[in-house]
């Protein structure tokens, strides 16, 4: 006898497989990776096959079989990634399998969403063509029909009725009597590709980018000593690119595929328009800005082998690519790398796993690497920018003696954008803040507004003319007057994009400004229309959050501005001066991509910092050096792995008590080694009062499996049933 091991797809963390079911003789086809439909007590649940057995523990008649085998799901190889990903970030089964299955699998009693394609196509048949020469009788629009047919071989329903006005009965009448023969046929859904030119045919590289990308052709090649995960480290111009295409070429020359992931906003026209140029068809992209169809078309021709390069964010490691031969990690060291949401998985971590599974190569290209990387991994440089170019020079503008009242602009960063004005070229300005001003409060009172469900400030928005919580959905209207006193003098303190959009169209009049942040580019398409719009105009300024650092390229830019650099370092993380690091090293190498050169303005409170000071000077080696010691001597990543438990609940009795039974047990599970921080509370958001519990340890499989044991038996507590309680592994 067969049996299926099934995991259900399921959100409920109690429910966990694998059931046993028995294989009836129909469905004889399935394998690890099927979807099925299964009984599951009164419900029936979409289910993956994760196991096939012989025999069940269960006896024979306690089985029951699946009650409809779907298509295909995912193969064997992503079922054991999805399983591993679950293991490795304490999550669910259910969970970790939901990243592998085509896109639009929907979870419990939910039916697939999303289905291939297919129209009715028809062809004339050797009858048709005789009916339509010897004048046999026929309708006018069934001749009509064989006239187009003989003229534009086979075509489609839809287009046959554009065309002469055939409806489906015309089609089928003809069908009937044998004058045409009709098939439903799959049709794609491709995704638009952007109007943006690039070149199909490499250049010539250099030789340092040849070099790189002999060592990764050697790798693939499997040559002995030849390193299978790589860090490319090249400042920003220095052809990264370009060595990740020549890599992927050579990939797909030995029959291999390939998966290259870029950050979320680095999917960028700009980016996809030259991978497409280059790979053409064996080219495939995943990303969230497809419609759920053509999500699922890309996806199923990577699947059927169609296409064997998949491009898209973090999710994309999961792409069903046949025989992986490399990974491509773009701009290793962001952020968005991480997904939030449970399975809280690092991508980067994925795609180290599963190129080893694979044997596949690695590699992990930056200008700002992160210092795990740059601690794990050997190096390939890129020293020098493609154009020969120097790095832009570098202005710390120290805000500390400044008055406030000035303006969140400093005199010299005005000079300089004046400078650019007068020479007619480009300036990019960063403010890592949208929405016109983070604060309101009242000048008679001192009312301050803030957000009824977080603690925290709301932030005015004047283009809207509201009120917003960016952590919640909290929108009001902005007021005339005090809600307390009827006060109509309100002062809004501090800038956001929206201001220093005002403020830079006011006094570099008649310079077009654009505004590049989450607010101007929520429409489809808008993020590609103001870039666009940015690269075509003569002299301009573009404004924008850290969506201005990355994904382009635009050679007229002669000078970036960072306001309020240090507002990163700011936050409680062992990351911020990493993060810090990036953002302003980033920015500066947006400046001076042409041959009039380049200048970069950081305005800060911090101008001593670490980060900032290195990143001014273009210094990676010399701010991770520094980094990896203080990690060291604090005991953290890549010194030690940490994992965070999260709670959170309306009730603050009731997650206080939660916190502190998930502590005191975690204590007793946890290695020996290891050390619990907290609880702490964390500021409320969504009307919800947080707490977080924080591990730092260096036995990470006895860390999770700590957590998880505590965690499953406190969620299955019924006391604790609004009580949400998560864990993030390797948090950021
Ligand atoms: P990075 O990814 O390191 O920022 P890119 O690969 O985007 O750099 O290269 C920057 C620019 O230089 C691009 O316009 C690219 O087409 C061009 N480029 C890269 N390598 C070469 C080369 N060997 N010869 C000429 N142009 C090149
Ligand atoms: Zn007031
Ligand atoms: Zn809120």
């Amino acid at each position: 006898m067969a049996i299926l091991k099934v995991e259900p797809l399921t959100t409920a963390r109690a429910l966990r497989g694998p059931f046993d079911y028995r294989r009836p003789e129909a469905m004889e086809g399935l394998e690890v990776g099927s979807l099925v439909r299964v009984p599951f007590g009164p419900r029936r649940l979409l289910g993956v096959v994760v196991g096939l057995a012989e025999s069940s523990q269960l006896a024979p008649e306690r089985l029951a079989e699946p009650v409809e085998a779907l298509e295909a799901g995912a193969s064997a190889e992503l079922v054991e990634l999805g399983l591993w990903v679950a293991r490795e970030y304490c999550s669910t089964p259910s969970r970790g399998l939901s990243l592998v299955l085509p896109p639009g699998t929907g979870t419990g009693r939910a039916a697939r969403t999303v289905r291939a394609k297919t129209e009715l196509r028809a062809e004339i048949t050797p009858a048709g063509e005789a009916a339509l020469e010897g004048g046999e009788r026929l309708g006018v629009k069934q001749r009509a029909v064989l006239e187009a047919l003989v003229e534009g071989g086979e075509t489609s329903a839809p287009r046959l009725s554009a065309a002469v006005g055939a409806a489906l009965p015309t089609l089928r009448r003809l069908a009937e009597r044998g004058l045409i023969a009709t098939r439903e046929a799959g049709v794609r859904r491709a995704p638009a590709a952007p109007g943006l030119a690039a070149a199909a045919e490499p250049p010539r590289l250099l030789p340092e980018q040849r070099d790189a990308v002999d060592a990764l052709v050697a790798a693939l090649d499997g040559e002995a000593g030849a390193p299978r995960e790589q860090l490319l480290h090249g400042v920003t111009g220095s052809g990264k690119t370009e060595v990740y295409l020549a890599a992927v070429e050579a990939a797909l020359a030995r029959g291999r595929g390939a998966i290259v992931l870029v950050p979320e906003i680095g999917l960028a026209p700009q980016a996809v328009a030259r991978f497409r140029a280059r790979l053409g068809d064996r080219f495939a992209v995943l990303h969230s800005a497809l419609s759920d169809g053509e999500r699922f078309d890309e996806w199923q021709r990577l699947r059927s082998g169609e296409a064997s390069v998949c491009v898209g964010p973090r999710s994309a490691i999961f792409a069903p690519v046949h025989d992986l031969g490399l990974v491509v990690i773009d701009e290793e060291h962001d952020p968005s790398y991480k997904q939030e949401g449970d399975p809280t998985y690092d991508a980067r971590a994925v795609a180290r796993h599963r190129a080893r599974e694979r044997g596949a190569v690695l590699v992990a290209g930056t200008a700002t690497p992160r210092p795990e990387t740059w601690l794990e991994l050997p190096r390939l440089e890129l020293p020098r920018r493609v154009d020969g170019l120097r790095m832009p020079p570098v202005n710390i503008v120290d805000m500390r003696e400044v008055d406030p009242r000035s303006g969140p602009l400093h005199a010299d960063t005005w000079t300089a954008l004046e400078e650019v004005r007068a020479a007619g070229q480009k300036a990019i300005v960063m403010i890592n803040r949208r929405g016109f001003a983070p604060w309101l409060t009242c000048r008679s009172c001192g009312h301050h507004w803030s957000c009824p469900n977080c603690d925290v400030s709301l932030i005015v928005h004047r283009e809207s003319g509201r009120l917003v919580c960016h952590h919640c959905a909290h929108v009001e209207r902005a007021p005339r007057a005090c809600p307390v006193c009827s006060s109509t003098t309100l002062a809004r303190a501090g800038a956001g994009t929206e201001r220093i959009e005002e403020l830079v169209r006011e006094r570099l009049a008649p310079m077009p400004v654009f505004r590049l942040d989450s607010d101007t580019t929520a429409q489809r398409g808008a993020h590609a229309r103001i870039l666009a719009e940015f690269g075509e105009a003569p002299s301009a300024v573009l404004v924008g959050t850290q969506m201005v650092a990355k994904g382009h390229d635009f050679p007229e830019v002669t000078l970036s501005a960072i306001l309020d650099a240090d507002a990163t370092l700011r936050f409680p993380d062992f990351r911020a001066e990493e993060r810090t690091f990036a953002m302003v090293a980033q920015l500066a190498g947006r400046s001076g991509r042409g041959e009039a050169g380049g200048e970069v303005m950081v305005q800060t409170l911090a101008p001593g910092a670490a980060s900032i000071e290195h990143a001014a000077a273009h210094d990676s080696p010399g701010f991770l050096a520094g980094e990896l010691e203080r990690r060291r001597m604090l005991r953290y990543p890549p010194y030690s792995h940490l994992l965070r438990v999260n709670l959170a609940s309306p009730a603050e009795e009731k997650v206080d008590a939660a916190a502190a039974g998930i502590a005191a047990e975690l204590r007793t599970r946890l290695p020996a080694e290891s050390e619990l921080l907290g609880p702490a509370p964390m500021f409320r958001v969504r009307g919800r009062h947080r707490r977080r519990i924080l591990v730092k340890a260096q036995d990470r499989a006895g860390t999770v499996a700590a957590a998880r044991a505590t965690v499953e038996r406190h969620v299955a507590d019924r006391a604790l049933k609004d009580v949400s309680i998560g864990v993030d592994v390797d948090p950021q």
